[in-house]
């Protein structure tokens, strides 16, 4: 199963990729933990990265398209990945495409969270206080950026879907295990 999860920041992909996880037994890819991670560890992509993170930008196409076409060759994803935070605008789903097609593979879907934008920023707020902080760009200024950016730049990306016939949109504002439930009977 290949699938991508698409939409605003604290819609809740990140929880449902993590269930998902669990029931397709297929490793979930965001780019946010990577670039966290290469943030954290200092590495050059880290350090090119931070910045434009902790002010709420995107990083360049070119750069997260290598790491996504690199990690989808690592043995775990040979069943199957859920593409979390990755395409987040036109270029990138058409890096995915092509990266797709070189390594003969298709996505089977692309499924939209749908979230109404004052819960997202609600949300996002006690997401902070109950990780401590630990995410630089969950404040209310960057995630009011994050959400612009949202919608400028990946909110297009609904139609490039919906236009290869692999959308399929649920409600995210339901309880988590309903979220779950819809995305696996739009999927299955
Ligand atoms: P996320 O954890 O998905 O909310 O991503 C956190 C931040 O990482 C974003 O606000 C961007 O700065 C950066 N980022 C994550 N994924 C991408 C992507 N596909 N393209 C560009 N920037 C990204």
């Amino acid at each position: 199963m290949r699938l991508v999860l698409l939409g605003p920041p604290g819609a809740g992909k990140g929880t449902q990729a993590q269930i998902l996880v669990e029931t397709y037994n297929i490793p979930q890819l965001s780019t946010g933990d990577m670039l966290r991670a290469a943030i954290k560890a200092g590495t050059p992509l880290g350090l090119e990265a931070k910045a434009i993170v902790d002010r709420g930008d995107l990083v360049s196409d070119a750069i997260v398209s290598g790491i996504i076409s690199e990690r989808m060759d690592e043995p775990d994803c040979a069943n199957g990945f859920i593409l979390d935070g990755f395409p987040r605008t036109i270029a990138q789903a058409e890096a995915l495409d092509d990266m797709l097609d070189a390594k003969g593979l298709k996505l089977d879907a692309v499924v939209e969270i749908k979230a109404d934008p004052d819960v997202l920023i609600e949300r996002i707020i006690n997401r902070a206080k109950e990780t401590g902080g630990a995410r630089t760009d969950d404040n209310e200024d960057v995630l009011r950026k994050r959400l612009v950016v949202y919608n400028e730049q990946t909110a297009p990306l609904v139609s490039f879907y919906a236009g290869q016939g692999l959308l399929r949109s649920v409600d995210g504002m339901q309880p988590i295990n309903e979220v779950t439930a819809s995305i696996k009977a739009a999927i299955e």
